[in-house]
């Protein structure tokens, strides 16, 4: 029987289906990693190793994948209470977890006057919820070694902060992962694929997708919930097609969808079988003349690697960009590339990552409070203007299916702290910088700045049908 592990919990809550996979699939069978996967594991492991090398901590000494000669060589070590256990081996029945560090703390347990706590060493800002609850899945199972839970858990962040949290506030929610986690290893189809924003970067993709499309899923359907996909399959509406076509009078015949939801949904079916964005009519706020910026950033350094500004914002603008070599470079770049703009242009960017940047160092500069005025996100724009052929979770997503390019033809963003090391890193950080940038001007151009499409036959048919 395959083990439940601390993996597993994690894959769980990213989305059920991964982990069913990962319980039956070969890992042989998983897709590769991309290069900039690879470079983001390895800085993990650098950062775990480098965090525990300062610690003094003991590792358990076993033969390679033989865990119970590890378990008895880690409760060996706990019995001798040794302060903190690196990469310790805890194994109850079916299930297995390989801890970062355990912590001894004062407190009565079987192995004496003291007991130990789990702490996990992470990469990312803040604690997530997949991270809490595999310390749990590790808390639950050295609970069974040493007689008694610990109290605390806690999560080594990027920073080298320490964040705890009581163990007691989500151990219903561990053991319902656990539950559901044996039902997956028993009927794998209990989970099933549904295409979201983490279907990009997961090792599945290449298994989950042609079975999406395959069977014509509702949810490669733009704007698809799981709640909408369940009552549109309980009133057989099963596939895309289905749905492109799916008229139901009165709030039972439809499951008590909202209609104004059940139409936009048809019309992205429509939207999906045509294989075109269609633009929504809608009251348009001008934007004039404008510029487009954009930046390049290393989440895990929390760093922007470089900005990129086009003016006007249209394809054949003028680009400029500029790379920041250090953290204390950041400020004066943005402001030589836009201070180079006409005053009082606004500036379009896409998603947060700009304005959170400019308010993270405005605060501590005399910052121009007008220029954070100008800031307008197109990205909201963008997923409100128009019904896309397929959901849309990012850029790339908004180029692949708005203007049918290749959002990657100048690399992936997440590779650019990768490129920073390499000979050419910097001339393809500018050449990011500006497929970005001119991606960005055809969708204004052909979503932002269009005329609303023609009403298609089916939805005029619909008439005032939900
Ligand atoms: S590809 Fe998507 S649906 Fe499939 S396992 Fe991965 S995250 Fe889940």
């Amino acid at each position: 029987m395959r083990r439940l592990t601390g993996t597993h919990v994690y894959s769980y809550v990213k989305c059920p289906r991964l982990a069913a996979l990962d319980l039956h699939v070969p890992r042989s069978e998983r897709r590769a990693m991309h290069p900039w996967e690879e470079f983001a594991a390895r800085r993990g492991r650098e950062f775990e190793a480098t965090y525990v090398a300062g610690l003094a901590a003991v590792a358990p000494s076993y033969p390679e994948r033989d865990f119970e000669a590890g378990a008895a060589a880690t409760l060996e070590l706990l019995q001798r209470g040794v302060p903190l256990v690196h990469q310790a081996v805890l194994l109850d029945g079916d299930r297995l977890g390989l801890p970062d560090l355990l912590r001894k703390v004062p407190g009565d347990s079987r192995l004496g006057a003291h007991h130990y706590e789990v702490v996990d060493v992470k990469t990312s800002g803040r604690p997530r919820s997949d991270q809490i609850l595999q310390v749990v899945f590790y808390a639950d199972l050295l609970a069974a070694v040493q007689g008694r839970w610990p109290e605390r858990g806690g999560i080594v962040l990027k920073d080298g902060r320490e964040q705890t949290f009581a163990i007691a506030d989500y151990t219903a929610a561990q053991r319902e992962v656990v539950d559901e986690l044996r039902r997956l290893r028993d009927q794998p189809d209990r989970a099933r694929a549904f295409l979201q924003a983490g279907c990009a970067s997961c090792h599945h993709d290449q298994r989950c997708l042609p079975e999406l499309q395959q069977r014509q899923d509702l949810s490669l359907v733009h704007g698809m919930s799981h709640g909408a996909l369940a009552i549109l399959e309980q009133r057989g509406c099963r596939t895309v097609t289905d749905l492109a076509t799916f008229h139901a009078e009165g709030a039972r015949a439809r499951g008590n969808l909202d209609p104004t939801l059940l139409r936009r949904l048809r019309r992205a079916a429509q939207a999906r079988l045509l294989g075109r964005p269609i633009v929504e009519a809608r009251p348009r706020a001008a934007l004039g003349d404008a510029a487009l910026v954009h930046l390049l950033a290393d989440p895990f350094a929390d760093r922007v690697l470089a900005f990129g500004v086009l003016h006007p914002a249209r394809e054949d603008g003028a680009f400029a960009w500029a790379a920041a070599a250090a953290a204390a470079d950041e400020w004066r770049v943005f402001r030589e590339l836009v201070l180079a703009l006409p005053p009082r242009v606004p500036l379009l960017h896409f998603g947060d990552a700009l304005p959170r940047w400019y308010a993270e160092h405005a605060f501590a500069r005399e910052a121009d409070p007008a220029l954070e005025a100008r800031f307008v996100d197109v990205g909201k724009r963008l997923r409100t203007a128009a019904i896309y052929p397929a959901p849309v979770f990012g850029l790339a997503d908004l180029v692949r299916h708005g203007l049918d390019r290749d959002p990657l033809r100048a690399g992936h963003a997440g590779a650019a702290a990768m490129w920073t090391a390499e000979p050419d890193g910097h001339e393809r950080l500018g050449a990011k910088l500006r497929a970005d940038l001119l991606d960005l001007a055809a969708l204004k151009a052909v979503i932002l700045d269009a005329a609303p499409s023609e009403p298609l036959a089916a939805e005029s048919d619909a008439g005032a049908q939900a």
